[in-house]
């Protein structure tokens, strides 16, 4: 009798997107893999969008295998025609759209200082990193409304906030950006219905730093700033999209939303 209310007390599990369709840019790995599979495990219907369709395909094929709802599809967010069409390939494949986490995010290894940095390095972190966010909104926000109203989450980064002293000038600037362009759209569109939100995480273990502080001596410049002492999870990433994304969260809009093991609070840290 026991084990019977057990069970169905853990088959009758509130979903937290239950009836949902969520679309993630770079869902291929890092942060916007663990947050595709969260939403999955959380009753979301997830499109998974990047330019590395392997690593893509194998987000869904681990989605599939635990019996959950996924689809993937090939698109670079710096090109309007191919954010166009991953809005559309989401809502034909399951109906609607109705969380939008633009995501996907490059950490060039040749973005340095201003007088180093070359100007085709600006221009494709910008291309991507900005653009990126801008195209998702202007194809995406459109279907949210279709919906009746959803939740955008933007992937900035704490150093939209902080200046670093390890320089990456475009990174940094983007970041900004997408923080900024956030806010304005939580503005515009808080009477639709759409919630929109700048995540902004700490330094993650995630490959993209970790290439980028491709030396013990660089990661404990940076560790020594963070009071937890440690680096992020890209998993512990997904579990503040996850409260983005859904309903629990439906007061909240045009913050920017810190999930960085203590960093921007911080003057001065313990000793590592
Ligand atoms: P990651 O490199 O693991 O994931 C980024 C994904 O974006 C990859 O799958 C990549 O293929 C995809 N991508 C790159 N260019 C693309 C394009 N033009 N179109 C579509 N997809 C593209 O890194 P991550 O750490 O998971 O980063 C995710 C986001 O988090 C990025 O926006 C990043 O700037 C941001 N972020 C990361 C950190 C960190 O420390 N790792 C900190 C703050 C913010």
């Amino acid at each position: 009798m026991l084990r019977r209310k057990l069970f169905v007390q853990l088959t009758e599990k509130h979903m937290r997107l239950q009836h949902k369709t969520a679309l993630i840019t770079g869902g291929s790995s890092g942060i916007g893999r663990e947050t595709a599979l969260l939403f999955a495990r959380e009753g979301a219907r997830v499109v998974v969008a990047d330019v590395d369709d392997a690593g893509g395909n194998e987000t869904v094929t681990l989605i599939s295998n635990e019996g959950l709802e996924a689809a993937y599809v090939h698109a670079d967010v710096s090109k309007a025609a191919d954010c166009e069409h991953m809005v559309a390939f989401a809502e034909k494949t399951y109906g609607a759209l109705h969380i939008l986490f633009n995501n996907a995010g490059i950490m060039h290894s040749n973005d340095d200082d201003a007088v180093s940095t070359e100007e085709s390095v600006w221009d494709l972190t910008m291309n991507i990193n900005v653009k990126g966010v801008f195209f998702g909104c202007k194809y995406g926000i459109p279907a949210l409304r279709r919906a009746g109203g959803g939740s955008v989450i933007n992937t900035a980064s704490f150093v939209a906030l902080l200046g670093a002293a390890t320089p990456q000038i475009a990174y940094t600037a983007s970041k900004g950006a997408v923080l900024s362009m956030s806010r304005e759209l939580a503005i515009i569109h808080a009477r639709e219905n759409i919630r929109v939100n700048a995540l902004c995480p700490g330094p993650l273990r995630t490959e993209l730093l970790m290439k980028f502080l491709n030396t013990e001596e660089k990661k404990q410049r940076r560790l020594v700033h963070i009071p937890m002492g440690r680096f992020g999870e890209a998993k512990e990433m997904a579990q503040a999209a996850l409260y983005l994304a859904s309903d629990e969260s439906s007061y909240v809009t045009g913050t920017e939303f810190l999930v960085d093991g203590g960093i921007t609070a911080a003057y001065v840290t313990p000793e590592l």
